[in-house]
């Protein structure tokens, strides 16, 4: 039975019938869409409290009313991992959520994650039928994988998945981040034995020191962790492979095969005068400070600087979670400065609004060329140079162009510089004959991902460069179904 056919029996139950016939379309079309419970901004600014509080019973279960069941439900099309989302919402309409949280977890290993940092309206909720033929709010996809995953995880009745007996295959991932975890799940319920190498003290890659508290609590990561640990995988921290052990002692130790799920965290900059002053870093190494370092704390021993004028620049996600992390930390201005327009920014839509709501100036159009320092080499100012949008670039987006003269001078006492990332390079150096990009990638077959080395796959932001979390995972689980494939073939 392919996909399409496992839908559509599913779709044919007994219940799914009669929960569809119980409510007429309009009924449910007719219901607006849940707004999602938050801290309210005076607040959440004092502290790195979660903003979103998630949805309560009675508001998921309207929410998930709206849902139509549809046929043809295209907005599994726009989920890269293929989640059978009428599914799981018509169990949560019915009341059972723990089935809802089971059917998430056929295809996505981190829901509770993916609920909270999807880029849903730009996925599957950007297919929703309200979107595309009533022109109507999509269902809240996102919003009601949170409430499914959150309960499971309240309830206490999380379900460990069966393990498969044994089979003695040793194999290595390199990186816990969600790329290696997924696989690393993956590889364990079919009884190989993983061990995951991080060459951070923590496990988790960017969801535990890039993603802030306030949008993802370490502890939802950490029950993710323990599940993995609860099914025998194993975790090795401040191990960096090609440095602490090469790829020829992996193979030494008996490890058959080798993920490698290193992720994309080697800062950019814009190669503007005045990046070196101090006062000026990278938002890697800003948010790695702040997150898993306690720089931010009064007893640190390398506190980070608590500018009282912050200026970011770029305008993703990570740029939106370092302005928001300044505000947190005492900014009376945190700048975010974008030198194209906000129609343009790549981050997601609901980071755009909390950081409005809570005081963040939007400096679009403008770039930063060149900081200015004071004797004692700290920054004190910033050259802005102001744009205009030209004519659409590769990427299809209006590209910014300079108005001349157009130069305004801000005072700043700190810049994070958030323009973008590449591939770590370490692993791509350090293994011989591995094929990589002219990007510093690793090149892998995309359906099985797959290296030219025949132990080695890779997948996540090692293979895309920077992506999102639900691409990598993906890639891990179908790494681990290819490798799983050659071993039982073998
Ligand atoms: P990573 O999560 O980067 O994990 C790689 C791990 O490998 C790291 O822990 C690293 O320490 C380790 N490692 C590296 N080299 C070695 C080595 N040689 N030996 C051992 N370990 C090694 N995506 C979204 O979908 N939604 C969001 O809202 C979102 N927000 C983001 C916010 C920030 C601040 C950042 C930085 C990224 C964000 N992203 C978001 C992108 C997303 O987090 C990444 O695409 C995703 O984490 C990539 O997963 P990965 O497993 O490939 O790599
Ligand atoms: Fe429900 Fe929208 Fe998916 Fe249709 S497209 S099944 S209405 S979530």
């Amino acid at each position: 039975m392919d996909y399409k056919e496992y839908l559509a029996s599913e779709r044919k139950q007994e219940w799914r019938e009669e929960l569809r016939k119980s409510k007429k379309s309009k009924e449910r079309t007719d219901i607006p869409r849940v707004h999602m419970n938050e801290l309210p901004p005076a607040y959440r600014i004092t502290n790195n409290e979660e903003v979103n509080q998630g949805l309560n019973i009675e508001q998921a279960q309207t929410e998930a009313a709206r849902c139509l069941d549809c046929p043809d439900p295209l907005c599994i099309t726009g989920c890269p991992v293929q989640i059978n989302i009428p599914k799981f919402i018509k169990n949560i309409e019915r009341g059972e959520i723990l089935e809802a949280a089971r059917t998430l977890k056929e295809t996505s290993a981190l829901p509770a994650v993916c609920g909270r940092v999807c880029p849903q309206e730009k996925q599957c909720e950007s297919k929703c039928f309200y979107i595309q033929k009533l022109k109507k709010p999509a269902v809240a996809i996102g919003y009601l994988e949170r409430f499914a995953a959150d309960f499971e995880r309240e309830s206490g009745r999380i379900s460990v998945p069966v393990i498969k007996e044994s089979n003695g295959i040793k194999i290595a991932v390199v990186g816990s981040g969600p790329a290696g975890l997924s696989f690393a799940g993956d590889m364990a319920k079919n009884g190989y034995s993983v061990t995951v190498f991080e060459a951070l003290h923590e496990i988790g890659g960017v969801l535990k020191y890039g993603i802030p508290e306030f949008r993802l609590p370490n502890s939802i990561v950490d029950v993710e962790i323990d599940n993995l640990k609860k099914m025998g995988v194993e975790f090795i921290t401040d191990c960096i492979i090609g440095k602490t052990l090469s790829y020829e002692d992996l193979h030494e130790m008996g490890f058959k095969g080798i993920f490698v799920a290193s992720g994309a965290g080697l800062p950019r900059f814009m190669g503007i005068p005045g990046e070196n002053l101090i006062g000026v870093m990278s938002s890697n190494e800003y948010l790695t400070r702040v997150n898993l370092m306690h720089a931010a704390s009064e007893d640190s021993d390398t506190p980070v600087i608590k500018g009282k004028h912050v200026a970011i620049i770029g305008g993703g996600n990570t740029a939106m979670d370092s302005v928001r992390t300044a505000r947190r930390l005492g900014a009376e201005r945190a700048m975010l400065v974008y030198r194209r327009s906000e129609e343009e920014m790549p981050a997601r839509l609901e980071e755009i609004k909390h950081a409005k709501e809570e005081g963040i100036e939007f400096l679009t159009l403008h770039n930063p060329i060149e900081y200015i320092g004071d004797e004692r080499g700290r920054v004190k100012q910033m050259k802005l140079q102001k744009m205009e949008l030209g004519e659409p670039d590769a990427s299809g987006r209006r590209s910014p162009v300079a108005i001349p003269g157009a130069i305004e001078t801000i005072d700043i006492d700190e810049v994070v510089v958030s323009v973008g990332v590449s591939p770590n390079p370490l692993i791509p150096n350090s293994i011989q004959g591995l094929q990589v990009s002219k990007w510093g990638t690793i090149i892998v077959n995309q359906e099985t991902m797959k290296s030219d080395l025949p132990d080695l796959y890779a997948g996540g932001d090692i293979v895309r460069g920077g992506a999102t979390v639900i691409l990598a995972m993906g890639d891990g689980r179908r790494a681990a179904a290819a490798m799983h494939a050659s071993f039982s073939q073998k």
